[in-house]
């Protein structure tokens, strides 16, 4: 075994209430069918061979100084709050401190099963772990705050989903697997030893200058503003806000039934399981509030003075609202080519949005063109374009290049989701072309790339994905 990861784990340091320690469970024929070379070396990882490679990352073999864990933590899941959850198929498997001096988790997802199972198998299958691989990576490159993919292993095994399907292992990295959901469980339960220690912990491992429970509680605010105006500004839906999928760190995780839209419209909803649209595009910013809330609820019951604490928060909580809004206006500013957008501005962004929205303009695509010559065929209605283009070129003359700010922030390239059902249905066909064309494309989203002209193209109507599953 000629692999080298520099493990350095802290969270395995940290006592017991916080996780049980789980070896992955050896599954029959591993083989490694994604690598992510770049991040390997990011994370300071010397790689072997291929077999090699996929005995590591299947979790058949335990490198040199992993610490096997399974993280305990509860969460909201749909509004209701469930007292216990924790990674019910993840294995941490340890922590490096990267070329960057940043440090991440590496996690095994679909490594079987842990104390945290309850009912399923512990494992995932080929279509979400190539899904997450894909989306994550492209995320990454679209400049978005996000966990991500450093392998994809195929198990050799089946696992019972709607029939038998290939199983695999996907191995995510995280700047931390800290959630919402960890905080609160040990709120929940009156274990304010608990609580206290995690609190310094992601303290001293995200946020450094932050200072105490509402020090981290502002930080914590702040990174996650950025990020959901930075999803509303591709068209992404995560599908599964709940308080257990919402990272501290502000990165995005947990990418289940998770889309990009194609067809501008702010009620999209892809989840199979989200029924009421809770977590629709346009409530995203509504949601992340509710979620910053029930962190605030969870941190506060550290502080001695309850009452003073309450005050600080909900004036914490509540400047969210108006940062995601500030964050919103910087991001679609610059999709319609504004460096320093005013207040004033928004309007011209609303009307935009309302314009593609009658028109059922391709998002992706409507604010590409923006930067063209035929913006105005891609709407139905291209007089109701030109009216809105008048002001927009007036504005635009204050400006001293629009066509490179449009151009840096709106991207050529999404991980179209007909794209994503494509690629599955193949690779799991055995025939991996589409996955690596796919990464190879998505690595460069805000380039013009001719060769990918056709991952440009909305779905035809026969090729639209209606709804995507969580992927257990
Ligand atoms: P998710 O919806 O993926 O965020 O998962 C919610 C909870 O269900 C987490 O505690 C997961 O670990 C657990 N879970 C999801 N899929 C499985 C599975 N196949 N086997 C065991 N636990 C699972
Ligand atoms: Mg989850």
């Amino acid at each position: 075994m000629n692999i080298m990861i520099p493990f350095d784990n802290s969270f395995a340091r940290l006592p017991d209430p916080f996780f049980s320690r789980q070896n992955p469970s050896p599954v029959r024929a591993p083989r490694l069918v994604a690598f992510n070379e770049d991040l390997a070396g990011l994370l300071g990882i010397q790689p072997g061979d291929r077999e090699d490679l996929a005995e590591v990352f299947s979790g058949n073999h335990v490198p040199v100084g992993a610490e096997p864990l399974a993280q305990l933590y509860a969460g909201h899941q749909f509004g209701q709050y469930n007292p216990q959850l924790g990674d019910g198929r993840a294995v941490l498997l340890g922590e490096t401190v990267g070329t960057d001096g940043q440090r991440r988790d590496i996690q095994l997802k679909g490594a079987g099963r842990t104390p945290y199972s309850r009912g399923g198998d512990g494992r995932a299958w080929l279509g979400p772990v190539l899904r997450e691989y894909v989306i994550s990576e492209a995320m990454h490159a679209l400049g978005i705050p996000t966990t991500r993919a450093l392998a994809a292993v195929e198990t050799g095994e089946p696992v019972y989903r709607e029939g038998a399907m290939p199983g695999a292992v996907l191995t995510r990295v995280a700047a931390s697997h800290l959630r919402v959901g960890t905080f609160q469980i040990f709120a929940a339960r009156g274990d304010v030893a608990s609580l206290k220690r995690l609190t310094a912990y992601a303290i001293e491992r995200h946020y450094p200058q932050a200072e105490g429970p509402m020090g981290l509680l502002t930080a914590v605010r702040d990174a996650q503003a950025r990020t959901i105006a930075q999803w509303m500004g591709v068209g992404f839906v995560h599908g599964v806000m709940n308080t257990d999928n919402s990272a501290i760190s502000g990165e995005t995780i947990d990418y289940g039934p998770c889309a990009f839209m194609d067809v501008y419209d702010p009620n999209t909803v892809f989840s199979s399981i989200d029924r009421m649209g809770r977590y629709a595009y346009s409530n995203q910013p509504d949601i992340a509030v509710w979620n910053l809330a029930q962190l605030a609820t969870a941190l506060i019951r550290q502080l001695d003075d309850p009452e003073a604490a309450v005050a600080q928060a909900t004036e914490i909580v509540h400047a969210m609202p108006g940062l995601i809004r500030q964050n919103w206006l910087r991001v679609f500013g610059a999709k319609i080519g504004l460096c320093d957008p005013a207040d004033a501005d928004a309007e011209l962004i609303t009307d935009l949005l309302q314009i593609m929205a009658d028109n059922q303009t391709d998002f992706t695509n409507g604010f590409r063109a923006l930067s063209g010559e035929s913006a105005r065929d891609q709407f139905v209605n291209p007089a109701a374009f030109d009216a809105w283009a008048s002001g927009w070129q007036a504005r635009l003359r204050a400006e001293t290049d629009p066509v490179a700010v449009m151009n840096a922030a709106n991207p050529a390239l999404i991980p179209r989701n007909h794209r994503m059902e494509q690629m599955i249905e193949a690779a799991v066909a055995g025939d991996y072309t589409m996955f690596r064309r796919l990464n190879a494309a998505l690595a460069r989203p805000y380039a013009d790339q001719p060769e990918y002209a056709d991952l440009t193209r909305p779905p035809k109507p026969d090729e639209v994905v209606a709804a995507t599953f969580c992927g257990t």
